[in-house]
């Protein structure tokens, strides 16, 4: 990849600035993080301002609804949006960084039609249906069943850590449709509509006190066969395509983020005296350092996922490793640099301290990263 901005790239820079600067000031103050309804339609709304200037699903393909960008407009896109302050993606998380791409390239063109431009627009919200009390990183041992009835699927089971689940319209679901065949053959991937009777979520506690997902228990949930991505009992592939994308692209802005944030925890360093500290100075150094690491395999990843089709490869292992465990890192260096303040509560930092806990768990362990980066990129023998 050239890493190079062309003319034509810094004009789109110029240009979304110019978009930013514009519409950020007209922003209602941010929810509060636990009301999960305020920060749907905050979320929402954003998105819907995205889409109505063109910048929505920018690097989606034109005929899933998207703008064709280059994977360097898509970056110099999250590069831009994180510096200016601008939302997240929130609550739209999952469908546009995993379900609406595993639709753009698995669905049919009718599916891809009727869940595409809701994503986009942020008119409905996803949540992620995959992990069960006794299958995460051993996914394929799942266990909700769904039994074919005529045009329908009947779904029963439980599935739990279920981010967003409380304000989402839809779930990508993993069921086993064969529970005859080999583990990872007997799997289908649905879209499930959240407000299907027989659906309970029940919101779980985080360990910094907000219901961020839930537990969902499915009671016989109908399930339109037309609803399945993918072929039935090949939902394991499908899977390893929402999952790469989950892994390789999905967590990319946040690495800007985590550069913004490091600035200003150096500031604040230099602010109250910590930066004297020649230890604490090498640490913040070796955390900027290993950030703009981690853009530049961004920026790799993102441009082989491009010329391999779309779908991001197992180099996104590496990347999701790497990058949880240096945002762990930061936030304990941020602990350092505060002193008493990393333990207040009311603190944005002690919250983020806290969930940066749990990136070396969600999208898959790290323990589980590492065996995939053995196997499939070093090529060495699989355990027993
Ligand atoms: C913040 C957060 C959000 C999440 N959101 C969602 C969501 O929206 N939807 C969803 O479906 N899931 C979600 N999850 C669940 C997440 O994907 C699982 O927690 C994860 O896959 C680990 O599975 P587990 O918790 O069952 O742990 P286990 O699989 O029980 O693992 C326990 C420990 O054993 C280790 N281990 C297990 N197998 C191996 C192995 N073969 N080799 C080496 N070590 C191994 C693991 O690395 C881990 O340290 C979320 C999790 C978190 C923390």
């Amino acid at each position: 990849m050239d890493l190079a901005y062309t003319e034509a790239e810094e004009e789109f820079r110029a240009r979304l600035r110019e978009w930013l600067a514009a519409v950020l000031p007209s922003l209602p103050a941010k929810p509060s993080p636990d009301d999960w309804p305020g920060r749907r339609a905050y979320d929402t709304a954003w998105q819907r301002m995205l889409y109505d200037a063109g910048y929505a699903g920018l690097h989606w393909p034109v005929d899933a609804g998207g703008q064709g960008a280059t994977p360097t407009q898509h970056l110099i896109f999250l590069e831009e949006t994180e510096k200016a302050g601008a939302p997240y993606v929130g609550a739209n998380f999952v469908g546009l960084l995993h379900a609406g791409p595993t639709i753009a390239a698995e669905g049919t063109a009718e599916q891809r039609a009727r869940w595409l431009p809701p994503v986009l627009r942020g008119d409905e919200i996803w949540c992620q249906g995959f992990s069960e009390p006794d299958a995460g990183s051993d996914l394929a041992s799942l266990r909700t069943r769904a039994v074919r009835d005529g045009d329908h699927y009947v779904v029963s089971g439980q599935k739990i850590w279920t981010s967003h689940a409380e304000v989402a319209d839809w779930c990508e679901l993993l069921v086993r449709t064969d529970p005859t065949a080999p583990r990872h053959r007997g799997i289908s991937w649905l879209a499930m509509r959240m407000d299907a009777p027989g659906v309970t979520v029940r919101p779980l506690r985080t360990l910094a006190g907000s219901t961020e997902f839930a537990e969902m228990f499915l009671d016989e949930v109908r399930v339109p066969v037309s609803h399945r991505i993918g072929a039935e009992n090949d939902g394991w592939r499908v899977t390893m395509v929402t999952l790469s994308f989950e892994r390789g692209t999905a967590f990319v802005g946040e690495v800007v983020a985590c550069r913004r944030t490091l600035a200003a925890l150096a500031a604040e360093a230099q602010a109250n005296g910590g930066w004297d500290d020649p230890v604490l100075r090498r640490r913040l150094g070796r955390l900027n350092a290993e950030f703009r690491a981690l853009w530049r395999l961004t920026q790799w990843n993102v441009s082989e996922a491009q010329s391999s089709g779309g779908v991001p490869g197992t180099g996104g292992s590496v990347f999701k490793l790497r990058y949880s465990h240096a945002r762990q890192e930061l936030y304990e260096a941020a602990a350092e640099v505060l002193g008493a303040d990393a333990a207040d509560l009311d603190r944005e930092w002690a919250l983020d301290r806290l969930s940066s806990l749990s990136y070396t768990i969600a999208a898959g362990t790290s323990q589980i990263q590492r065996n995939i980066v053995a196997e499939r990129i070093l090529g060495l023998p699989k355990g027993r």
